[in-house]
């Protein structure tokens, strides 16, 4: 069965309580009768979400970053977070130090608290779980289902930086041509992501509906359109690359079909959204106050699906799934 066979045939019918948002939100929004707690969890899988050979505390950054992805997604302000740790064989005491010195920088820099967790080990990968618990100002959130048709598509940052940093790091130095230093960037933008707080928070009453890329641009887009019952048109020509990613992606035909593996791939942990073409104005200015660049890339139409168009505005075949856990078959 399929990650997402699973949650809908099994998990959906268990989310009576409407802050479950129906499990297709990047957060649970729990109204609390003074304001909303919002709550979001993601696991890390050694070997799946992070190579055993990842600095400890770029591995304990991550843990929390994606969860304060998914935070961010909802327009909220994180608040704190429960850990569960399930170490596997060979965390020295040393590692386990550094882990923790990596959770204490975030947490100075999201202004984040460690609320609680459970430790445990076992013989197998290490996997860290982690919850993050938010707050909505006033109520306010984004969700996934807001978008109308005729909204513009927006994305933030760069397009498919993190899939090239874990591409650079499996397949050793000379891949795709990079240099050192852009080997590094797009490194560091898989080992740690950026969560669009701030401009979550600016583009409240701005956008109407948002979610973070964490399976694919292409996958994340197709979330948003089932939710929003309309229909996402991606001009990947208008997507904005990193000097690393236009290096890889090269020219021509080739650079066609690169800019729909970087569309694919996931890990970027940026944001997605829409808004009406009224709010320009607006969302350039959530991008300025927040330092965090956003690119026009699409807009929302009658219908339903993801429409990737080429340079010549024509369509392209995608496979439309992104990163999808757990595999077919068993009966
Ligand atoms: P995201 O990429 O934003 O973390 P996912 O694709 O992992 O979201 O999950 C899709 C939705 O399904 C989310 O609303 C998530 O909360 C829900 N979900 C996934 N796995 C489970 C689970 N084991 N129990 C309850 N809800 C789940
Ligand atoms: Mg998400």
């Amino acid at each position: 069965m399929k990650e997402f066979d699973f949650i809908d045939r099994f998990l959906r019918p268990l989310a009576t309580d409407s802050a479950a948002l129906g499990l297709g939100d990047d957060a649970a929004v729990l109204d609390t009768g003074c304001g909303s707690l919002v709550a979001a969890k993601d696991m890390l899988i050694e070997g799946v979400h992070f190579r055993a050979d990842d600095p400890p505390a770029a591995i304990a950054k991550k843990a929390l970053r994606v969860n304060l992805s998914d935070i961010a997604a909802m327009g909220a302000r994180p608040r704190g977070y429960l850990l569960g740790c399930a170490w596997g064989g060979a965390w020295r005491d040393s590692d386990l130090e550094a882990f923790a010195a990596g959770l204490a920088e975030d947490q100075a820099e999201f202004g984040l608290a460690l609320l609680g967790g459970d430790t445990t080990a076992h013989d197998g990968a290490t996997v860290v779980s982690v919850t993050m618990i938010g707050e909505a100002a006033d109520g306010a959130f984004l969700s996934r289902g807001g978008a109308l048709a005729g909204d513009d598509l927006y994305a933030s940052g760069t397009l498919g930086d993190g899939w090239l940093g874990l591409q650079a790091l499996a397949r050793g130095r000379d891949f795709g041509g990079l240099s050192d230093a852009e080997r590094d960037h797009v490194i560091d933008r898989y080992r740690l992501p950026q969560p669009r707080i701030a401009l979550a928070r600016a583009l409240c009453g701005v956008a109407h509906a948002a979610i973070d890329i964490s399976d694919g641009l292409i996958a994340d887009a197709g979330h948003v359109a089932r939710r929003s019952n309309c229909g996402l048109e991606i001009a990947l020509d208008a997507t904005l690359l990193s000097d690393a990613a236009r290096k890889w992606a090269g020219a021509g035909a080739e650079k066609e079909n690169n800019l729909l593996m970087l569309a694919q791939g996931g890990d970027d942990y940026e944001l997605l959204f829409t808004a009406p073409p009224e709010k320009r104005d607006a969302v350039a200015a959530a991008a300025r106050s927040s330092g965090v660049s956003v690119t026009r890339i699409g807009r929302a139409f009658r219908g339903a699906g993801v429409r990737v168009l080429n340079a010549s505005g024509e369509i392209l075949e995608t496979a439309i799934g992104g990163y999808e856990h757990m595999t077919p078959g068993g009966a």
